[in-house]
C-alpha cells in the first residue's frame, strides 16, 4: 500500500479543541508575610507517622513496579464497604477513576449529564471521551436539581455524574431526591456518585452512596484518599461499582497506576481511620464555626457539606480573591460566579474570616 505523501503536521482529534485545561489551586506566596493554602481542599493535617513509616519502608522497594491488582488494598476495602473484592477498582485518585469508567462508557455523540457549577474535571472526562457534557443548572441554593437532571437525559446519554457534596458549592444531595433519580432514568443509564467529601457530610438527610448503590446494577460510587485522609500527594482513589462496571473499569485504567507508595499508605490510613475521623471532626467543627462567622457578618452561604465554604460573590469573585491573596490566604475564585475557600488551620480561617468581613456583604 502506497502512502501519499504529506507535508501537513500531525492532528490532535477534534474533540480536543473544547476541552477545558485543568485549573489546580494557587499555591500559598512565598514571601515574608505567613501565608496559607485555601485553595485545593487539602487536609491541613501532614501524614500520621503510622502513614509515613509505611510509605517509608514501601520506599525500600521502588526498584519493582507496584502489585498491579493491588491486591491487598482491594481487599480492605471490600471489607471495609461489605461489598465483593471484585467490586473495587482503584486509581490514580477518583478523578483517575472517573476518567477510565467514561472511557469505558462513552464514545463521540454520546453524552454525560451532571450539575453545573460543580467539579472542573467533568467536563475535561466527559470531552476527552468525545462525549458531548449536558450540564444542568443548579439550583438558587446551589444544590443539584435532580428532577431537571433526569428531563436533560435522551437516547444519548450513557451516565449521570452526581457530585455530593458538591464541588465547588457545597450541599449535600439528599437520598429521597436521589433514590427518585435513580429510579426513574433508565436502567443503561449509569449514575456515578461521587463522594469525594463523604466523610465530612453532617447533613442528616444527605444520601450514603454506598447504601443507595446496594443490589443495583447502574449505580457507581467514587470515593478517594484524597480529602478526609489527607492522602492528595500520593493519588489514590476507588470506586464500589457492579462487578462488570469494575471490571470496565480495571481494563481502562493505566497499568501500575497506584503506586506501591499510595498502596502502602491508603492499607495504613484504612487502619488509623479512628484518629484519622478525629481530624476530620475537628475539621468539621472549624467548618461550623467559619459558617457561623460568616453568617454573623450578614453572607448568604449555601450548606456546607465538604472541607471548603462557598461564598457566592458573583462579579466580585476575582477581587475577593485578590483580597484574600494580599492578606495570606490563597483561595480558589471561578469568575463572575464565586469563591471556594477550603477549611483549613485555624489561624489560616482566620485570615480568610477577617478579609470577609472586612470586604462586607453588601
Ligand atoms: C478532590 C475531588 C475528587 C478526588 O480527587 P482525587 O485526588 O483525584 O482523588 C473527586 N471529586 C471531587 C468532586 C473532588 O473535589
Amino acid at each position: 500500500m502506497t502512502i501519499p505523501a504529506s507535508t501537513s503536521p500531525p492532528v490532535v482529534r477534534p474533540a480536543l479543541d473544547s476541552i477545558p485545561a485543568y485549573k489546580a489551586g494557587k499555591p500559598a506566596a512565598v514571601g515574608a508575610q505567613t501565608s496559607y493554602k485555601l485553595s485545593s481542599n487539602e487536609n491541613p493535617y501532614p501524614p500520621l507517622p503510622s502513614v509515613v513509616e509505611q510509605v517509608a519502608a514501601a520506599a525500600a522497594g521502588l526498584n519493582r513496579y507496584p502489585d498491579m491488582s493491588v491486591a491487598s488494598l482491594h481487599a480492605a476495602l471490600a471489607d471495609k464497604v461489605g461489598v465483593e473484592v471484585a467490586q473495587i477498582a482503584t486509581g490514580a485518585g477518583s478523578v483517575a477513576v472517573l476518567y477510565h469508567l467514561l472511557q469505558a462508557l462513552c464514545t463521540e455523540g454520546d453524552e454525560v449529564v451532571y450539575a453545573w457549577r460543580s467539579f472542573e474535571a467533568y467536563p475535561i472526562a466527559v470531552g476527552l471521551t468525545g462525549a458531548h457534557s449536558l450540564q444542568v443548572p443548579l439550583t438558587a441554593g446551589a444544590r443539584h436539581d435532580l428532577s431537571a437532571m433526569v428531563d436533560a437525559i435522551t437516547e444519548a446519554t450513557k451516565a449521570v455524574v452526581v457530585c455530593s457534596p458538591n464541588n465547588p458549592t457545597g450541599p449535600a444531595v439528599h437520598r429521597d431526591e436521589l433514590v427518585e433519580l435513580v429510579e426513574s432514568v433508565p436502567q443503561h443509564v449509569v449514575v456515578v456518585i461521587d463522594e469525594a467529601y463523604r466523610e465530612f457530610v453532617t447533613d442528616p438527610d444527605s444520601v450514603d452512596g454506598l447504601e443507595l448503590a446496594r443490589g443495583r446494577d447502574n449505580v457507581v460510587v467514587l470515593r478517594t484518599f484524597s480529602k478526609a485522609y489527607g492522602l492528595a500527594g500520593l493519588r489514590v482513589g476507588y470506586a464500589v461499582a457492579p462487578i462488570t462496571l469494575a471490571e470496565a473499569i480495571r481494563k481502562c485504567a493505566l497499568p501500575f497506576g497506584v503506586s506501591q507508595l499510595a498502596q502502602a499508605a491508603a492499607l495504613a490510613s484504612l487502619a488509623a481511620e479512628a484518629e484519622l475521623f478525629e481530624r476530620v471532626e475537628a475539621l468539621v467543627i472549624e467548618r461550623e464555626r467559619v459558617v457561623a462567622a460568616l453568617q454573623d457578618q450578614g453572607w448568604d452561604v449555601p450548606s456546607a457539606q465538604g472541607n471548603f465554604v462557598w461564598m457566592p460573590l458573583g462579579a466580585e469573585a476575582l477581587s475577593f480573591a485578590e483580597a484574600c491573596d494580599a492578606a495570606g490566604v490563597s483561595v480558589r475564585p471561578f469568575q463572575g460566579d464565586g469563591v471556594r475557600v477550603s477549611i483549613g488551620e485555624p489561624a489560616a480561617n482566620d485570615i480568610f474570616l477577617e478579609v470577609a468581613r472586612r470586604f462586607g456583604s453588601a
